[in-house]
This record gives C-alpha cells, sequence and structure tokens, in this order.
C-alpha cells in the first residue's frame, strides 16, 4: 500500500467500523492491531435498535441479523426489563450476536474493500506535525514506522494513543471487580434456554447469571468484590468459576470446560478531548464504564459512524472549518450521558437496603409507559439529538431520519428539486420528496425546511457549506 492516509489503532468494534466508513468513503486505510487473531470473546452480547437502523443504513443489518442467536424485544436499566416494543423504529428489539460475530463481519467487509488489517503489530508511539502523523509499531518482524495524515485511537480503555497524547481522563477509579466467562456446562434441564436481562441484585442464583450461546456453551458473568481484592489481570481461574456457579440460592450447575475470562470493572472515566490535532479517540479508548445497559459497543460504534464521514471529507480537503472538532462537540456529551446512566445502574445495585429501596422504586415507575418510553428511547440510542447550530427551529433537525440507505461519506437532500445541490453535487444526493430535508452520511438531519422561525424561502446552502464544506 502506498501511505495510508489514515491509520486506525485498534481492530476492536469501533476501529472496524471506523475503517469500514473511511474505506467506503475512498480514504486509504490502514488497521494496526497487536493481537495475531480475534479473541473470540463475548463481550458484548448486542445491537441496540439504534445500531441496527445504522448498521442497516450501509446495508449491512441483514447479514448480521444472519449471524444473529436472537432477538431481544425488550432492553434493560439496571437489570429491569424495558419493552422496546414501544419505539419508533423498524428495529424494536436488540439484535443478540457475540461481539466475535460482529467483529468477524466487519474484518471480512474491510477484506473485500481491501482495506489492509495488520494484525501482530502494536502502535508502540507517535509524533504529530503539521503535516501527518508518524507511528512506530512493534510487528511480528521487529519495529516498523508508520506515517499517515491522521492517526485514531480506537484501541481500548487502556488506550496507548490516549496515554501518549497526554489528555486528561477524568473520572472514578473502579470499586468493584467483576468477571466475564464462557463455560461449557453439564448438560442439565434446569439450564436457561433463553436470555433475560442479567441479575442486577445481589443474592440471585449462578443460572441467573448463565446466557445460553448454543452448543452447550453458557457466558456467565460473576464476582462483584471489592476492586482491591482482585489484581486486574489475575486469570480467571476454573476453581473461581467452579466455587462462583455454587453460589448463592437454586440451582448449581457443573463446570465442564472454561473455554476463556476476562475481569471488568465498574470504573467510569471520559477523556476530555476526543481530538488533538490530527490524532483522534473513538470508543472504549475514549471512554470507559460499567458494561451496564448493553451500551458500550454501541456507544463505540456509534462514535466510528460520527468521525468516519467528517474525518473522510476533512482527508479529501473539503472538511470545512470546525468539521472535526464537531466530532468532539457532538459525542462528547453522548459519551458522558453514558457514564452517567451505567453509575446509576451500578448505585441501583449495590448491596444494602437503601439501595434495594430505591430499586423497588425505580422498577414501579419504569412499569409505566412514559417512564418505559424515555428510558428505554436513552439506552437504545435513539432518542439522541445533536444540537445543529445555525440552523433554523424544526422538529427534525439534529434526530436521526429513519428508513433510509445511504452510500458512507455522502449526504442526502430530500425535496421537491435538485437545484440546491448545484456545487455539492458531487457529495450528496437527491431524492425526490415533498418536505424538504438535508441528511448527513450519518444519517441525522442538519437541515429542515419550512421550520419555526425559519426566514421565508431560506435554503439549506447555510448547511451545505456547514457540513460539506464549499461548493465546487
Ligand atoms: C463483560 C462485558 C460485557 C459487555 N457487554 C456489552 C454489551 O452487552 N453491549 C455493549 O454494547 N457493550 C458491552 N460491553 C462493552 C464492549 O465490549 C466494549 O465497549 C467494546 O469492546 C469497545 O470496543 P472498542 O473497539 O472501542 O475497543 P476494544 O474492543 O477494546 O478494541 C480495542 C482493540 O485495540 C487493540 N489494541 C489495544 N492496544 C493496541 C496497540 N497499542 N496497538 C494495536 N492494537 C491495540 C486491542 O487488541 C483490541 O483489539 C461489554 C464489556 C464487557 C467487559
Amino acid at each position: 500500500m502506498t501511505h495510508p492516509e489514515v491509520i486506525v489503532v485498534g481492530a476492536g468494534p469501533t476501529g472496524l467500523t471506523l475503517a469500514n466508513e473511511l474505506g467506503l468513503a475512498g480514504v486509504r486505510t490502514l488497521v494496526l492491531e497487536r493481537t495475531l487473531r480475534r479473541s473470540g470473546q463475548s463481550k458484548a452480547l448486542n445491537l441496540q435498535p439504534r445500531t441496527a437502523e445504522m448498521f442497516d443504513l450501509r446495508g449491512w443489518l441483514d447479514p448480521l441479523a444472519d449471524r444473529a442467536l436472537t432477538a431481544l424485544p425488550w432492553g434493560h436499566f439496571a437489570g429491569i426489563a424495558l419493552d422496546y416494543g414501544a419505539l419508533d423504529t423498524r428495529f424494536p428489539y436488540q439484535v443478540g450476536i457475540p461481539q466475535a460475530r460482529v467483529e468477524g463481519f466487519l474484518e471480512d467487509r474491510l477484506a473485500a474493500q481491501g482495506v489492509p488489517v495488520l494484525r501482530g503489530h502494536e502502535l508502540t508511539g507517535f509524533a504529530q506535525d503539521a503535516g501527518g502523523v508518524s507511528v512506530t509499531a512493534e510487528g511480528p518482524g521487529g519495529a516498523r514506522a508508520f506515517r499517515a495524515a491522521y492517526l485514531v485511537g480506537a484501541d481500548g480503555g487502556r488506550s496507548r494513543v490516549r496515554k501518549e497524547l497526554g489528555v486528561g481522563f477524568p473520572g472514578r477509579d473502579a470499586r468493584v471487580s467483576l468477571a466475564v466467562a464462557d463455560v461449557e456446562l453439564e448438560d442439565d434441564p434446569a439450564l436457561p434456554t433463553e436470555w433475560r436481562p442479567p441479575p442486577f441484585e445481589a443474592g440471585h442464583g449462578p443460572t441467573a447469571a448463565l446466557t445460553p450461546l448454543g452448543d452447550g456453551v453458557f457466558r456467565f458473568v460473576f464476582g462483584g468484590v471489592p476492586y482491591a481484592d482482585v489484581p486486574r489481570d489475575a486469570p480467571v481461574t476454573e476453581d473461581e468459576v467452579r466455587a462462583a456457579l455454587n453460589t448463592g440460592p437454586g440451582h448449581h450447575p457443573r463446570l465442564r470446560a472454561l473455554r476463556w475470562g476476562s475481569r471488568f470493572t465498574d470504573a467510569s472515566r471520559q477523556a476530555e478531548s476526543y481530538v488533538d490535532g490530527r490524532v483522534l479517540l473513538a470508543g472504549d479508548a475514549a471512554h470507559v464504564h460499567l458494561p451496564a445497559g448493553g451500551q458500550g459497543l454501541n456507544l463505540g460504534v456509534q462514535d466510528a459512524f460520527n468521525l468516519g464521514w467528517k474525518l473522510a471529507a476533512v482527508v479529501r480537503g473539503r472538511g470545512p472549518e470546525g468539521l472535526l472538532g464537531s466530532y468532539h462537540d457532538e459525542r462528547h456529551p453522548v459519551g458522558a450521558a453514558v457514564l452517567e446512566n451505567t453509575r446509576a445502574q451500578g448505585a441501583l445495585a449495590l448491596p444494602d437496603v437503601d439501595a434495594r429501596a430505591v430499586r423497588a422504586v425505580v422498577a414501579d415507575l419504569l412499569s409505566g409507559p412514559e417512564a418505559n418510553r424515555r428510558v428505554a428511547g436513552l439506552i437504545s440510542g435513539l432518542d439522541l439529538r445533536y444540537p445543529m447550530p445555525g440552523a433554523p427551529a424544526h422538529p427534525l433537525l439534529g434526530r436521526r431520519l429513519p428508513r433510509l440507505r445511504l452510500p458512507a461519506g455522502r449526504g442526502l437532500l430530500l425535496g421537491p428539486d435538485a437545484s440546491p445541490l448545484r456545487g455539492w453535487a458531487d457529495r450528496v444526493d437527491w431524492s425526490p420528496a415533498p418536505d424538504r430535508v438535508l441528511v448527513r452520511p450519518d444519517g441525522y438531519v442538519c437541515w429542515a425546511g419550512g421550520g419555526e422561525g425559519a426566514p421565508e424561502g431560506e435554503g439549506p446552502e447555510p448547511a451545505l457549506r456547514r457540513w460539506f464544506g464549499a461548493p465546487s
């Protein structure tokens, strides 16, 4: 490959989504990944409805759904079920699919595009200057040097890119250590056959924490012990899993084999800035939190959809002033809101009588349709609204426009005629419609005609300039 224009560090769901978006928009992209092969770990098990919509935007949802294990008409808040049937979407359910399968699909798409993923290459350092970023990585054959115009750290919660940048990562340290493991269990009619909201309350039996993955394999989440009691990198052992399976009331399944295990915590931190010159952060590299409600992968994938088209435009020299900065401005508050709600969920799980009392009140409230819709809208990602400075007020502004198919990197003008696109037709498509709406490549409305307070006859030109650059 000639010099890449963007180097993405990390072939997790965030980096792979971003690399696909960049590649499809014609950007020469290279992914560096330190592991030699995908771990196969079933970390995230779900695509939230908004992520499903975004994958559908590019035509990827159907093939992903073919790899899914189930579809769940509910979400949850601290284990309290939310009815997703109330959501206004074509996909009022979580797609139940292990993270490794999502990664596998995205990596296959990259291979089909010819975007290289250099496995076994660990970023060890970088330096940025006015013209680009020089990167060093340790590969199977020793140290290697790369150069690109931009570098994106999608390298997970312990991000080397974030640490080297020295960007602040304020928040709260871990208090609790938990473990997750894929386990093979002895045949047993008492084992769960369906997915359920995870047990957040203390005092449940082990079967409540088991999610069936097929072929006698279950995902088992356990622990909840003080963080100081367990070294972060201590391997999860068979003895430990066996002991956890024997803890608590009810049935005690028997372990046949431990496939893999790993530890996670309730640490809650967010990078102060997602953009520093030519270096950007996305996904867990930018935010870590308790994986409560099933949001982390989804948040990272949506970071990637927000960033991809913006970075592609900037690389092409068509990015208007402030476009990359809008990635931070839009996504930082979304990440902060997820940190807030996951901390709230963690507090509801505390093993004390007062937390249990608050939990009972919250469960009661969530059984009402309005509260259910509000919280389901939050956790599903559907209620997101980006501020669109400078655009006249309109109910659609900043909101997603579902039911679209958009090519990566291209916007869409809906309206009675295409004439406003003179000068932008190389970046924005037109589709006939009675209402006039301008949609960004990530599916969010950045201008809508005829809104409240809109000057008579004002067209989409200011929004076209703001989001798509000067006309050609
Ligand atoms: C037990 C558990 C359950 C979870 N459940 C859910 C869920 O149900 N739903 C949900 O949405 N989320 C869930 N999550 C969170 C989700 O797994 C993460 O948010 C997601 O993996 C983040 O993706 P990422 O691509 O940003 O980072 P990662 O998946 O961490 O990927 C980072 C990649 O970067 C690579 N890397 C790191 N350093 C370097 C380097 N120096 N050079 C090169 N490569 C490097 C790593 O090897 C890795 O492949 C869960 C997490 C855990 C632990």
